[in-house]
């Protein structure tokens, strides 16, 4: 199967990382996969155990197989493997991210050690305004004028949060006070260990339209990970409307 290209306008925000598997991900975060216990015959053993069968390779019966699983949403053979990615977003994307309850998540504490002082700032074309109702918005570009300027303040305006921030710790205020002054465009980072079942959950909520244009470029990295470690399942899912089984 060939790789899933990352396309659209989010294409632009990701790039090959310095480390083997990993994606760098806008200016300054990454999807990492550290870890996978993840292939599609954990799927097809995980339903013919119903039979006491268990294969060591599979062959286009178990992806015959893992189509009907996909289709009959039977989901729990989805679940026997594990995927533990190192991410690094800004403090709202991964506010997004931990809503998804069906994982396990560690992240850098502001109140153990100093924040660094990266933070997220858009790219030209990423600066956005919105068009229409809640719940139904279209994002549309706006001009370079407004492009450029927004992206002035955003600099500006981190810079001198940055740098209150450094100067009450300085004068020995608590980290876990001081971070208070930081806004949501502050880099963190966590790891995230998911199976393919509630990746696919993640995958058909954030790799979507409706979906924020930031977690959704991110979750366009996890989603290259998920189709190279488990083919046969990705294909399914992208041919049954990448609905959760
Ligand atoms: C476009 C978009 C906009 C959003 N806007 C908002 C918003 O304005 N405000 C807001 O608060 N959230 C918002 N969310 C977050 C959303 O409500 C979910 O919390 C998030 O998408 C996680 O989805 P999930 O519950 O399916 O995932 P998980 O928490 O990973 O759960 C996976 C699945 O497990 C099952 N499950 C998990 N927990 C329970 C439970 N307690 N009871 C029954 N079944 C359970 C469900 O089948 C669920 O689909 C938004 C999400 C998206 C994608």
């Amino acid at each position: 199967m060939k790789e899933p290209l990352v396309e659209g306008s989010e294409a632009a925000e990701i790039r090959p990382g310095a480390k083997p598997d990993e994606l760098e991900v806008f200016d300054h975060g990454f999807v990492r996969l550290d870890a996978a216990m993840a292939d599609d015959l954990s799927v097809v053993n995980g339903a013919r155990v119903s039979f006491a069968v268990r294969k060591d390779s599979i062959d286009e019966r178990d992806k015959g197989l893992i189509r009907f699983l996909m289709r009959e949403r039977h989901g729990t053979p989805f679940e026997h493997n594990s995927f533990r990615f190192h991410l690094r977003t800004p403090v709202f994307v991964a506010r997004e991210w931990m809503r998804h309850r069906i994982g396990s998540f560690n992240e850098e504490s502001a109140r153990y050690h100093q924040l660094g002082g990266d933070f997220y700032v858009p790219s030209q074309k990423a600066v956005r305004t919105q068009v229409g109702k809640p719940g139904s918005y279209s994002f549309e570009p706006v001009s370079e004028i407004v492009a450029t300027g927004a992206i002035d303040t955003f600099r500006r305006v981190y810079d001198q949060l940055y740098a209150e921030y450094l100067a009450l710790v300085e004068k020995g205020v608590a980290k876990e006070l001081a971070r208070c002054l930081l806004p949501f465009g502050i880099y963190t980072q966590f790891y995230w260990t998911v199976n393919a079942r509630s990746l696919m959950n993640f995958l058909s909520l954030r790799n979507t339209q409706a979906a924020q244009y930031e977690i959704r470029t991110y979750a366009q990295a996890v989603e290259h990970f998920f189709a190279r470690k488990m083919p046969a399942t990705y294909e399914c899912f992208v041919e049954f409307g990448r609905k959760v089984p």
